[in-house]
């Protein structure tokens, strides 16, 4: 395993409210003990590097939650003790999700000197009833300062947005599109609103005070998105992830090629030495946890061959490069993991590109991922006979 490239994932679950569309593992607390947590989230790294000697460190990645709530000084004890157990690449990436009200913006400088090499401002949206809605706690003019304040401080600044809200329009949409990508970032993502089950806009929904933007108009704002954003050098490489070429998300491409990475923190998930780890989401339950047996592991399970592949062919879908079928069943010894008359017909429909044993889904194929694999994936790839 020396050298082999591992990725790493911090998860901080506290934010200062829940938004109504959020399914995330965030959570609200009046009083967050930032020295406890520090050791706790050190004593779960150092878990995960006991397991994972000699390995190549290619990201480090602070999601929530919001992380630019926590202190610097924790940003940068788990920096430094993750480049101690491990190599550190020469180009290691190091990003760090943060809201832009004026407080977290304010850290932006020190988080830097942490280490932190990449941001990625959730602005949502350029619009203050947009933000309302989505139950933001920052306004637009707060937002545009924030990222005049990160570009000023980190090298890559990435920013989301949510669009296809109720009533959203495809003028509306392409006024706030070419705003965003006069700003000068070189990475976006760019979500449609989806309702998550359980969160407040999912009760709203069921109770007939929300009504989502149909599913054609969607598609609509879709196609949209991806004229613009590939017209101004930023093509999507991934279903809502849109850079300049050498600019994508190197962390999140870790997950989207199956590569191994460690999950700390709470409800962070890992996918490392053929097993699937889950961390406790509560965090009062992962702390007990911590300090009952020195990890925060609720569940840990090692990850059949069939089960994998499927995911990688799920992840490797998502990507603009697509994926290698055969690669993957070569790589989990299993026989074919995909029914190629199936992939043929979606070729001829323009759903799927097919380059020898390589697929990529078209423009509409992104539309309905789901449906896609639902036709190809084989449920129960045919094992190959092991000599
Ligand atoms: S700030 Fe992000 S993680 Fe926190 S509640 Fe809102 S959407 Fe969820």
């Amino acid at each position: 395993m020396n050298g082999e490239p591992l990725a790493l994932y911090v998860h901080w679950p506290f934010c200062v409210s829940k938004c109504p569309y959020c399914d995330f593992n965030s959570h609200v607390r009046a009083e967050i003990d930032q020295e406890a947590w520090r050791a706790a989230l050190l004593a779960d790294l150092a878990h995960e590097a006991q397991l994972l000697p000699g390995r190549r460190l290619t990201s480090i990645f602070f999601g929530g939650g919001t992380p630019s709530l926590m202190e610097p000084a924790t940003v940068e004890a788990l920096i430094d003790a993750a480049t101690g157990y491990w190599q550190a690449a020469r180009d290691i990436e190091i990003t760090l999700e943060a809201n832009p009200n004026s407080v977290e913006a304010s850290r932006f400088a020190d988080l830097a000197s942490a280490g932190v090499n990449r941001l990625s401002l959730g602005l949502q949206s350029f619009d203050d009833k947009a933000l309302g809605f989505l139950g933001r706690a920052h306004s637009a003019r707060e937002g545009f300062r924030a990222l005049e304040i990160a570009q000023k401080n980190f090298r890559r600044v990435s920013f989301d947005l949510i669009y296809a809200l109720p009533g959203d329009s495809e003028d509306g949409w392409s006024a706030m599109l070419a705003q965003a990508l006069s700003l000068g970032t070189s990475h976006l993502s760019l979500y449609q609103l989806t309702i998550e089950p359980g969160t407040r806009f999912a009760a709203m929904a069921g109770r007939g005070e929300l009504e989502p933007l149909d599913a054609d108009a969607a598609a609509t704002l879709y196609e949209l998105t991806d004229a613009m954003t590939s017209a101004a050098g930023m093509p999507a490489y991934e279903i809502s992830n849109y850079a300049r070429p050498g600019r994508e998300s190197r962390h999140n491409l870790t997950y989207w090629r199956y590569g191994d990475y460690a999950g700390i923190g709470p409800g962070a998930h890992g996918r490392r030495l053929g097993k699937r780890t889950v961390r406790h989401r509560k965090p009062e339950n992962f702390l007990s946890a911590l300090a009952r047996n020195g990890r925060g592991m609720a569940e840990e399970a090692p990850l059949a061959s069939t089960e994998a592949a499927d995911e990688a062919l799920v992840m490797g879908l998502r990507l603009r490069e697509g994926v290698d079928a055969s690669a993957i069943a070569e790589r989990f010894e299993l026989g074919e993991i995909v029914d190629w008359r199936r992939v043929d017909r979606l070729v001829a429909s323009g759903h799927l590109g097919r380059d020898g044993t390589r697929l990529q889904l078209t423009a509409s194929g992104r539309l309905v991922l789901d449906h896609i694999l639902g036709q190809i994936a084989l449920s129960e790839p045919r094992a190959l006979a092991v000599a």
